[in-house]
């Protein structure tokens, strides 16, 4: 067990910049929530302006990290 929470995925609260909830539904998360690498140790959660969010993006290292950094408002980047 790698986790010390129990439930896996961490949640992700609404986009504080254009309240898009990049969460609701899976075919969103799979599109705002990913690895960017095959080793799984980079990931992003984008707020994906294809899917009606506003372009901002939180990098780290793994899911409950990025999901600590979405859920404090960080904003590393904003890709449009
Ligand atoms: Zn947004």
């Amino acid at each position: 067990m790698r986790s010390k929470k129990s439930g896996g995925q961490p949640s992700f609260q609404r986009c504080v910049a254009c309240d898009f909830n990049v969460f609701d539904e899976e075919h969103v998360r799979i599109d705002c929530i990913y690895p960017l690498n095959r080793e799984r140790t980079e990931w992003n959660c984008y707020c994906n302006p294809s899917l009606g969010g506003c372009g901002r993006v939180v990098y780290g290292r793994t899911q409950s990290e990025i999901a600590k950094f979405w859920n404090d408002g960080d904003t590393s980047e904003v890709i449009v």
